[in-house]
């Protein structure tokens, strides 16, 4: 049986294009500001500000996705940032230094001037650097909030000196915006944020069902707008569009992946370029991957518009890849109960061990607490040159042939 198209992504090519256009435009004709921003930064706060957004990691996945990405490492390796480093950052950057970006596609000429960057720490201390590189190339300010990691507890005392420092970012990109900053609008945008969550959320756990309507791989595709344009009613309208359909999916018995017998989880980053081959390969095997961490760091359950900056705080803490192993193995295996897991999948991406849970013993512990298979694949998130296609193949099928042992 063939594999069944989502008639959601008529809707959102339209969606993400017309967010880039806009972005463009803002950059262009000066009719906004134009702020850019970390992943899981403060974008609730500029876009109340009345900035239009971008997300130098939604460019960075767009260059890997394309495969475009080894074509510009070596120009940032050549600047002196090393091999080691995030690929997002060093393609990005090495992209720009070409003066190319797969946005051209929608009329720009490339990434959206800066009028402001502001980053959080939250994911990993590489987003400064990024951002400060920017910086000085556009010869704009460098905002940020310098969080914590590893946590264990978030605790009221966290949750204060974050928010401090969220309240602090207002003043100079009121400066920027030139407004000042609404309560009411805030709140709005924290309410739309709140929706798009909560959606989003809902979206994901339809992959509890058996068959799962959606995989790991469709995620990765259908999370743009909860990345993006997040505290946007358009954002909002899209997962209730998609939402309607994985509920029809479910009810019509239409899984991601024809004859699902395996499910699996997925953890860390995706590899952008092999997207569509791993998902191919998943799917002969009849495995679906149902759940991951990624996909839900868009997930951001401790927003409250009636506590802005307490609330934001918290949710830049709660996030999975800020959290300390503890609370990271508990939080894989609520999802080994609640999505009915036979197996997990970890990534250890060369560049990225902010977020690889492989370095420190996580996935044999899991083994052995939990009982369930583990399987490590080596690679990346943009170098292509970290992942061997035929080494992981043979890996994935010896793991799916060790699942269908009785
Ligand atoms: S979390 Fe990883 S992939 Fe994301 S910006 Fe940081 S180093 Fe790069």
């Amino acid at each position: 049986m063939p594999r069944a198209e989502f008639r959601s992504t008529e809707r959102l090519r339209p969606l993400m294009a017309d967010y880039y256009r806009g972005l463009g435009a803002a950059a262009r004709d000066k009719t906004a500001p134009v702020a850019w921003c970390t992943s899981v930064g403060p974008a609730e706060l500029l876009r109340a500000l009345g900035f239009e957004v971008h997300f130098p990691e939604n460019h960075g996945a767009m260059l890997g996705a394309l495969r475009q990405a080894n074509d510009y490492l070596p120009r940032a390796h050549a600047l002196g940032y090393s091999p080691d480093i995030c690929s997002y950052l060093s393609s990005d950057v090495g992209a720009f230094l070409a003066g190319r970006s797969p946005l051209e596609r929608f009329g720009l000429e490339g990434v959206p001037k800066a009028d402001v960057l502001v980053f959080n720490t939250n994911q990993c201390h590489d987003v400064r650097h990024w951002f400060e590189f920017y910086g000085r190339a556009f010869k704009v300010p460098v905002l940020g909030v310098t969080s914590f990691r590893d946590v264990d507890e978030v605790t009221a005392p966290l949750v204060d000196a974050v928010a401090r420092q969220f309240e602090d970012l207002v003043p100079p990109l009121e400066q920027v915006a030139g407004t000042r900053l609404g309560a009411d609008r805030l709140q709005a945008t924290l309410e739309r944020s709140v929706a798009c969550s909560r959606l989003w959320k809902a979206c994901l756990e339809t992959a509890a069902r058996r068959p799962s309507p959606l995989s790991f791989f469709d995620g990765c595709i259908q999370m743009g707008p909860a990345v993006v344009l997040r505290g946007t009613e358009e954002a909002c309208a899209y997962y209730r569009l998609l939402l309607a359909e994985l509920e029809e999916r479910v009810r019509a018995g239409t899984g991601a992946v024809p004859g699902e017998r395996f499910r699996l989880y997925w953890d860390g980053m995706p590899i952008w370029g092999k997207l569509k081959d791993l998902s191919g390969l998943f799917e002969r095997l009849s495995a679906c991957i149902v759940a991951s961490t990624y996909c839900n760091s868009w997930v951001f359950e401790a927003l409250d518009p009636a506590d802005p900056f307490r609330s934001m705080a918290r949710a830049s803490l709660e996030l999975f890849i800020a959290r300390a192993e503890g609370p990271k193995e508990r939080y894989i295996e609520r999802m080994v109960e609640g999505f009915e897991l036979d197996g997990l999948v970890f990534h250890d991406a060369r560049t990225c061990p902010n977020n690889s849970n492989t370095r420190y013993g996580m996935p044999g512990r899991l083994r052995v607490r939990l009982k369930i298979p583990v399987l490590t694949i080596d690679g990346d998130l943009n170098d292509l040159r970290c992942y061997s296609e035929e080494q992981s193949k043979t890996s994935i099928e010896g793991f799916i042939e060790q699942l269908a042992e009785p």
